[in-house]
C-alpha cells in the first residue's frame, strides 16, 4: 500500500486561515502586521524562499518590506540595516535569508536582531528560550513547521521513539528540542553516527535534515514509519528533491512529507504566524477571536 502523503499545503492553509482572521480583526485598530525580509545577493534559493514567504504573507494580509543588499555589502552596512529595522516601530518581524556571504560574520549579525522581532527564531536568545521551554520567544520556523505537520495530522508524540538525522542549530537541534518538550524519546544522529540504518529502522517517526539528495532509500525504513523530510536539495538550478527517495520508499513507510510540497510549504506560513504573534506581544499579549458572524473580540493586555 502506498504511503499517506502529508501535504504541506493542507497544514499551511489551516495556519493561514487563523492568521487571516486575526489580521482582519487588527484592521479595526489601524495596525497592519509587517515583516521585513533582508536578502544579500541574488541566490536562487533565497529568491525562492523570499517569494514563498511574500506569497504567504499576501494571502493573510501581512505587509512585506523587501530589503535587498548587494553581494559585496560591508558588514557595517548590514548591521546598520538590522539596527534600523529593530528601531522601526512599523516592523514586527525580521527574516534574514541565510547563509550570509562569507565576508560577513553571520553569528554577529544574526544576534543583532531584536529578539522581540526574531520571528524566524535565529538569535541565541530565541534558541535559549526554546531550550529552557519558555513560551516567550520564537522557535526556528522550519523546526516549528515539522511540529505543525505532526500536530495537524494528530500524531500523539508522547513516548514515541523519534530519530532526528541532522544536528544543525537551524533545524536538527531545534526539532529535537521541540519533540523532547512534547515527551517524545528522541535520538539525534549526525555524520559521525554509527549504524545509522539500524537506528532509523528502529524509530517510529524519522525526521531527516541532512541536505543529501535521496540519501535515504528503502533500506532505511520498515513498515509503519512516518517520515518528515526537511531536506531541500537543488539537483539542478531549479529541480528540488528531498533527503529521502520518496518514490522508492512509498510502498514501505506509512506516511511521508513530499519535497517540494511538505515542510518547506509550511515553513513560510509558520513565519507569518510568528509575525502575528509579535504584534500581539507588542500589545501586551493581545487576544483575538472572531465569532461565526465575523465579529471580532479583542482583549488588550491579556494576562498569560
Ligand atoms: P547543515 O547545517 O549542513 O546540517 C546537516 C546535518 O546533517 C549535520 O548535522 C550533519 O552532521 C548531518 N549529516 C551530514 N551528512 C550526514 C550523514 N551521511 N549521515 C548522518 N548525518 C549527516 O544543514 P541544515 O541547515 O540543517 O539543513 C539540512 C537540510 O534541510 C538541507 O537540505 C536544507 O536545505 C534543508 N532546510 C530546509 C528548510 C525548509 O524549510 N524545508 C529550511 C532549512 C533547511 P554533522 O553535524 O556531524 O556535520
Amino acid at each position: 500500500m502506498s504511503a499517506k502523503v502529508l501535504q504541506g499545503a493542507e497544514v499551511a492553509q489551516s495556519i493561514e486561515r487563523k492568521v487571516l482572521s486575526e489580521v482582519e480583526c487588527l484592521k479595526g485598530l489601524g495596525v497592519t502586521p509587517t515583516l521585513a525580509i533582508l536578502r544579500i545577493g541574488e541566490k536562487y534559493s533565497d529568491l525562492l524562499f523570499e517569494r514563498r514567504v511574500a506569497e504567504s504573507a499576501a494571502r493573510v494580509g501581512i505587509n512585506v518590506r523587501h530589503i535587498a543588499l548587494s553581494d559585496d555589502v560591508s558588514q557595517r552596512e548590514v548591521i546598520l540595516t538590522v539596527q534600523n529595522l529593530n528601531e522601526d516601530l512599523s516592523i514586527h518581524g525580521i527574516l534574514m535569508c541565510r547563509p550570509l556571504p562569507e565576508h560577513i560574520d553571520e553569528y554577529k549579525v544574526r544576534n543583532m536582531i531584536d529578539p522581540a522581532k526574531d520571528t524566524d527564531g535565529i538569535t541565541d536568545v530565541s534558541l535559549a528560550r526554546m531550550f529552557v521551554g519558555s513560551q516567550g520567544g520564537y522557535t526556528p520556523c522550519t523546526a516549528q513547521a515539522c511540529m505543525e505537520i505532526l500536530d495537524h495530522y494528530s500524531y500523539d508524540l508522547k513516548g514515541k521513539n523519534i530519530i532526528v538525522v541532522g544536528r544543525s542549530l537551524a533545524v536538527g537541534r531545534p526539532v529535537a528540542m521541540l519533540l523532547l518538550e512534547r515527551s517524545a524519546t528522541v535520538t539525534i544522529a549526525h555524520s559521525q553516527t554509527e549504524n545509522l540504518i539500524d537506528l532509523v529502522r528502529q524509530a517510529e517517526i524519522v525526521v531527516t535534515s541532512v541536505g543529501s539528495p535521496h540519501m535515504f532509500g528503502p533500506e532505511y525504513f520498515v513498515p509503519g514509519q512516518t517520515v518528515i523530510d526537511v531536506g531541500t536539495n537543488f539537483v539542478t538550478e531549479k529541480k528540488l528533491i528531498g533527503d529521502v527517495d520518496f518514490d522508492a520508499v512509498q510502498e514501505t513507510v506509512a506516511a511521508i512529507t513530499p519535497v517540494p510540497g511538505g515542510v518547506g510549504t509550511v515553513t513560510s506560513s509558520t513565519l507569518v504566524k510568528h509575525v502575528m504573534e509579535s504584534v500581539k506581544k507588542q500589545f501586551g499579549n493581545m487576544e483575538i477571536s472572531q465569532n461565526e458572524e465575523g465579529v471580532c473580540n479583542i482583549t488588550l493586555n491579556a494576562k498569560k
